[in-house]
């Protein structure tokens, strides 16, 4: 690993150590406790493997899993008896629902088995594209009508670049490929999960970045492109730059310029605020429009017409125009002097 990589791993290791004695484990009642128009049941398992081999994704804001995930399934089934409406579902696991280390095959087939009881029409499950395995995937979805899943894969980003230096995800562009590869083989509909402006990136960076993204998201077959503007969570490099004056959260105008350029390619939701720990601050613009471009992506999202959202001005797009002419120096130096002042 070279120096800038280990420096920043360095400094995420001791940002997210400092949340841990606060860090609520119980994800489960956080997500019935908060107030959203989706199903959603939030898995409370052992935590990312991937976390635990390290400093995990410098942009996440899980630090540790539950400490008794043996009761996972209980708490599955419990969680899951609260939801009527039987037409989507989401289940989160805070990692990848495929990692066994993270939910034992025989709990994914039952969690699986039991949704399908029940009648839900569309599962949403996440992982992350290492898990995607054919012989596994194959010999898991015998008994179950596999049209019925979406898998939702973190791509990220395109750049293999980006995706490890300021994310930290530890798979590359060609994991990425496989997972959607074998997908597609098994006839399985997946969603790209796309972040815009991870950290050290520009306004402009971010908005480029995440157009070549998509782009490339749909040519592999995505059924749905989910765009995850990076938000401020305690205890992630995002959140540590803002509080040093080096991030902001990424604008509104640039979610709206990104689905602009790609509207035509498929569908697109837009993610960002669902997660855990909640955010203190996500994708925004001004006090004066934010609501009503909220709105606005709410009803994109149902419609995937652009109408409305070119119609939409406020005076604080001069503003963000003047952002994305900002420069910067290249990634490395932007992220040295970071670590310099660390
Ligand atoms: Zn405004």
């Amino acid at each position: 690993m070279d120096k800038i990589k280990e420096g920043l791993c360095s400094l995420v290791q001791k940002i997210k150590k400092e949340g841990l004695d606060s860090y609520e484990t119980d994800v489960s009642k956080v997500t019935r406790e908060v107030p959203i128009n989706k199903s959603i049941v939030a898995l409370n398992t052992s935590g990312c493997s991937y976390k635990k081999e390290g400093v995990g994704c410098f942009h996440c804001g899980h630090l540790k899993g539950y400490e008794h995930s043996e009761r996972m399934f209980e708490q599955f089934l419990s969680d899951v008896e609260r939801i009527e409406e039987k037409n989507k579902i989401s289940i989160y696991s805070n990692g990848s629902f495929f990692d066994s280390r993270e939910i034992s095959e025989d709990s994914q087939k039952a969690i699986l088995q039991h949704l399908k009881n029940l009648g839900f029409r569309q599962i949403v499950l996440e992982t992350r594209p290492e898990h995607i395995k054919k012989e596994r995937l194959e010999k898991l979805l015998n008994d179950l009508d596999k049209t019925e899943l979406l898998v939702g894969l973190g791509f990220d980003t395109y750049s293999d670049k980006i995706r490890d230096l300021c994310l930290n995800k530890g798979f590359l562009r060609k994991d990425y490929n496989n997972a959607t590869r074998i997908l597609a083989d098994l006839n399985i509909q997946f969603e790209s999960r796309i972040v815009i402006k991870p950290p050290f990136l520009t306004e402009r960076e971010g908005i480029d970045e995440a157009i070549k993204s998509v782009r490339y998201a749909f040519d592999r077959g995505s059924e749905y492109i989910s765009l995850e503007p990076i938000a401020l969570q305690p205890h992630t490099l995002q959140d540590y730059l803002h509080k040093i004056g080096k991030y902001r959260a990424p604008w509104l105008w640039s979610i709206l310029s990104i689905i602009s350029e790609t509207h035509n390619l498929g569908k697109i939701n837009i993610g960002g605020e669902n997660f855990y720990p909640i955010p203190y601050e996500v994708a925004h613009n001004c006090h004066n429009c934010d609501i009503r471009i909220k709105t606005v992506l709410k009803q994109f999202e149902k419609t995937q017409n652009i109408e409305d959202i070119s119609e939409i001005s406020c005076k604080c797009k001069k503003e963000w125009i003047y952002d994305l002419k900002k420069g910067a120096p290249n990634l490395y130096d932007r992220i040295e002097r970071v670590l310099e002042k660390f």
